[in-house]
């Protein structure tokens, strides 16, 4: 117990300040034993390249592809 500041920051807190994770572990999503993609995937580069939202439609930023969501 020789770490300074840790009775100082309760681990309370820190529990809150969620950290906002980058990269491409925010396109997946683990549900009970599959992996669900938030993402599609450019259909023109294939899988690997992921589309970004952009509200009503994704775009692909490899190849400029856009697709528009199905309502
Ligand atoms: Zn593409």
């Amino acid at each position: 117990m020789s770490e300074k500041g840790e009775t100082a920051t309760p681990k309370k807190e820190k529990a809150e300040k969620k950290k906002k994770e980058k990269g491409v572990y925010t396109l997946y999503k683990v549900e009970k034993d599959k992996i669900v993609r938030l993402r599609p995937t450019c259909e023109r580069c294939g899988p690997g390249y992921f589309m970004a939202d952009h509200g009503d439609r994704y775009t692909c930023g490899h190849c400029g592809f856009t697709r528009y969501k199905h309502a």
